[in-house]
């Protein structure tokens, strides 16, 4: 059983995702880094190399897992017996989204909290739209991402940044 389940599309994983899960691990012991799979959206990073992703960047943290799902957070909670869903707060504008979710939750599964952790300063400006944002263009998102996160954006992205740099080259 696992006490607490970080939920998000994890596409892919950055610095700002592990900060949070190393500071919440201690608290509730057992953490699950819990991968949604939404067939309704696009990302960049299928299911399985969002999961290995992930797996690589949380491997020698105690008390922590990766797992997948697809369907309600609480679902899985209840399924599982999880009590708490973690979620992180950057800029005011994830305020009412996670308000209502919060909410939501609350509705459909009583038993479990969520649980609000506050960026730290350093990553507060870090999601994995803008690390894929700068990475398509060929900037460097070192530190925002592990190592292997960075490689496998620039592979991702090698043709594109090539392009990208041609035309830069061509253009007068
Ligand atoms: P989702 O699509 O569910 O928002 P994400 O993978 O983008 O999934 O984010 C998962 C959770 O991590 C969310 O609660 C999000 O607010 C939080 N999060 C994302 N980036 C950071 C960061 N840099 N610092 C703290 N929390 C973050």
């Amino acid at each position: 059983m696992a006490a607490g389940i970080y939920p998000g599309s994890f596409d892919p994983i950055t610095s700002g995702h592990l900060d949070i899960i190393r500071r919440v691990q201690p608290i509730l012991g057992e953490v699950t880094l819990l991968i949604s799979q939404n067939s309704k959206k696009q990302y960049l990073f299928s299911v399985e190399e969002r999961k290995l992703l992930a797996e690589e960047a949380l491997r020698g943290i105690p008390g922590v897992k990766v797992d997948v799902h697809e369907g309600l957070t609480v679902d899985y909670a209840k399924k599982t017996g999880a009590r708490v869903i973690v979620r992180g707060l950057r800029a005011v504008s994830d305020y009412e989204y996670e308000l209502v979710m919060a909410n939501m939750n609350k509705k459909l599964a009583p038993m479990v909290e969520t649980m609000i952790v506050f960026a730290s300063p350093e990553f507060y400006y870090v999601s994995s739209n803008t690390v894929k944002e700068v990475a398509q263009n060929g900037g460097s998102v070192k530190d925002l991402v592990p190592a292997h996160v960075e490689k496998a954006l620039e592979t991702r992205y090698a043709d594109r940044v090539k392009d990208l740099r041609a035309r830069q080259k061509g253009a007068p």
